[in-house]
């Protein structure tokens, strides 16, 4: 992943998969994660990657799950995360 500021990220897919903010990975009210990272397959990874307006991109994952919005601010703090 490449950012404006040239920074460059690798994550992994996996590590995408779980940092999912939708409502069935990510319980609204505290914020805690419902999804359970062990059921994610070593083999996921974006079907599909279409931008939602400018301010987000929407994935769709070989496992099926496509509500997740990642948010550009949400991106870049799963990728500052995952490298620090
Ligand atoms: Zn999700």
């Amino acid at each position: 992943m490449h950012w404006s500021d040239g920074s460059l990220f690798k994550l992994p897919f996996k590590y995408l998969r779980g940092e999912c903010p939708c409502a069935a990975c990510i319980d609204e009210w505290t914020g805690r994660r419902i999804l359970d990272l062990d059921t994610i397959p070593e083999s996921i990874q974006p079907e599909q990657m279409a931008p939602s307006g400018n301010y987000a991109l929407k994935f769709t994952w070989s496992d099926g799950h496509s509500s997740g919005l990642y948010t550009w601010d949400h991106l870049l703090d799963v990728c500052r995360r995952h490298t620090s």
